[in-house]
């Protein structure tokens, strides 16, 4: 996803109306301190590239926060892909189970799956 940049006048704007303060651990962030714009819904979880879902944050804060969603994000996709019906198949599958592609019936029988 392409993100926009925003113009030092954005930017100015942007950190005035949260008075200065990053949004993570809502410190002011003093002069000469490195800090970013931030999305405060994250792009991923479907907020918008847009000045209304920013907000300044220190380099430092914005980094753990990026670092934390890691494994939320990871696991967002996962679960997205399977609703998606997107599977990756197992190269050696459990035997017995559906992805063996063999079921034993209640006689015993032991059958392929689309068999019917
Ligand atoms: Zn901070």
């Amino acid at each position: 996803m392409k993100r926009k940049s925003l113009t030092k006048k954005q930017r100015v704007e942007i950190f005035d109306a949260h008075s200065g303060r990053c949004h993570i651990c809502t410190r002011r962030i003093e002069a000469g301190e490195l800090w970013e714009l931030e999305h405060c819904k994250p792009l991923w979880l479907g907020g918008a590239d847009e000045p209304e879902n920013m907000r300044p944050a220190h380099i430092k804060c914005h980094a753990v926060k990026t670092a934390g969603e890691a494994a939320t994000r990871a696991k967002s996709d996962r679960v997205r892909a399977i609703h998606l019906g997107i599977k990756t198949q197992s190269r050696n599958p459990l035997p017995g189970s559906k992805a063996s592609g063999w079921k034993r019936r209640m006689d015993g029988s032991v059958v392929r799956r689309d068999a019917q």
